[in-house]
């Protein structure tokens, strides 16, 4: 078995009582697999006790205070690390925030925006996107995964990922081309052609078929661009960002500090008579933001359509992601000017993946969206990506 992760991550430390926005109180249910579980059932004495009264055993996972962990020690240091030590952590504690796909031989990892620290090492990792590969001592997991599909995606993947890294485009032309491709491609999908899948994926040249396409400035090519098509008015926009929000609200709020940031955020931008003022921000910065941002969903995302087929959704959970998230920016630089940046994108980006990444029932909510809500077409979303 293989096992490849970004380069980013090897450095990633948990900085624990260090961290401002601890996962120990992100509000989410933290479970707890069953070994552990068994083990904290052996436990004995005053501790013991507390271990008892405060992990579910039925639903497997701690019994919250107030959304908190009951074992979150005043120093914000883990009082089951302290009284029982490393290894009798439970696997959700010790992998956070690390995700992991596995696809046949090959498992895939890496750390998740929800982590101040993780958003961080990402935000500022400046290199191309690379991924480093080990062989690991692990048995193989094919189980839903379409071989056949996923190594096509690994291949286009490559070459998102480099057209991402090209600094000669525009972040907003190369999000309508992974909008325009992954809804091409899904029609292939779609009709099981994967020998013209396997073509596309290997014979498609993103970085000159974009620069040829503004170059001729052509609406009719296969790989669609911002330069290609005049940009909608900011009514039309509007529109059509208020309508993605509403999947957004819909959503279960998982903590409070999300619940109060996007009602606020909305509140301001879609329910005020007022014309809302662009407040002065850092443009180069956000644009190299939001293309780190777009790698590492483009790396968490895109071949899970090789389980799912559903690779439009990836696109479209891409695009509609960076239109809220640009929306709260926004708002949060327009309440305070001073704010640095930086700061209020790291806030934003850690806030809103805690609550849209970390819930299986929130991200398949919005996967409903996107199938139901006309807002969510790839042409609609076009336009909302000209204007990220
Ligand atoms: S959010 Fe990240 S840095 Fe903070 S305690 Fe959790 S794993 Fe550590």
């Amino acid at each position: 078995m293989k096992l490849r992760v970004p380069g980013y991550y090897k450095h990633f430390t948990c900085i624990a009582d260090k961290c401002i926005d601890n996962c120990c109180f992100g509000g989410w249910q933290i479970d707890i697999d069953e070994e552990t579980i068994d083990y904290y059932d052996t436990v004995q004495g005053d501790f013991g006790d507390r271990l008892k009264k405060y992990v579910d055993k039925e639903a497997g996972c701690f019994k919250l205070n107030n959304g908190q962990c009951p074992f979150l020690l005043n120093n914000n240091l883990c009082e089951i690390y302290k009284e029982l030590g490393p290894e009798h952590m439970g696997l959700v504690c010790t992998q956070f925030p690390r995700f992991t796909e596995y696809y046949g031989n090959i498992k895939e990892t890496g750390i998740g925006m929800a982590c101040e620290e993780a958003a961080r090492i990402i935000l500022n990792d400046s290199t191309p996107f690379i991924l480093e590969e080990t062989d690991i001592d692990e048995e193989e997991i094919w189980g839903e995964y379409d071989s056949s599909l996923g190594q096509s995606l690994f291949i286009l993947r490559d070459k998102i990922m480099a057209m991402l890294d090209d600094t000669s485009l525009l972040l907003t032309d190369k999000l309508c081309v992974i909008l325009d491709m992954f809804d091409h491609l899904q029609n292939m999908i779609n009709s099981n052609d994967y020998d013209e899948i396997r073509k596309f994926c290997s014979d498609i040249d993103l970085i000159e078929d974009i620069k040829a396409s503004l170059l001729k400035q052509d609406t009719n090519t296969s790989i669609i661009t911002s330069n290609g098509n005049s940009k909608p008015d900011n009514k039309v926009i509007k529109d059509i960002n208020m309508k993605i929000w509403w999947a957004y609200l819909d959503l279960e709020p998982l903590n409070n500090k999300w619940q109060e940031l996007s009602s606020n955020a909305y509140g301001y931008l879609y329910e005020n008579n007022d014309e809302v003022s662009c407040p002065s921000y850092d443009n180069n910065l956000l644009e190299l933001y939001f293309t780190r941002l777009t790698k590492y969903y483009v790396y968490r995302y895109m071949l899970k359509a090789s389980f799912d087929h559903n690779l439009t959704g990836k696109a479209q959970l891409i695009v509609s992601n960076l239109v809220i998230i640009k929306d709260l920016f926004i708002f949060k630089k327009e309440r305070d000017s001073n704010q640095d940046d930086k700061k209020i994108l790291m806030d934003i980006i850690h806030i809103f993946s805690r609550e849209i990444e970390y819930s299986e029932d929130n991200i398949s909510d919005l996967y409903d969206s996107f199938i139901f809500d006309d807002v969510f077409s790839c042409k609609t979303l076009t336009n909302a990506a000209r204007r990220i």
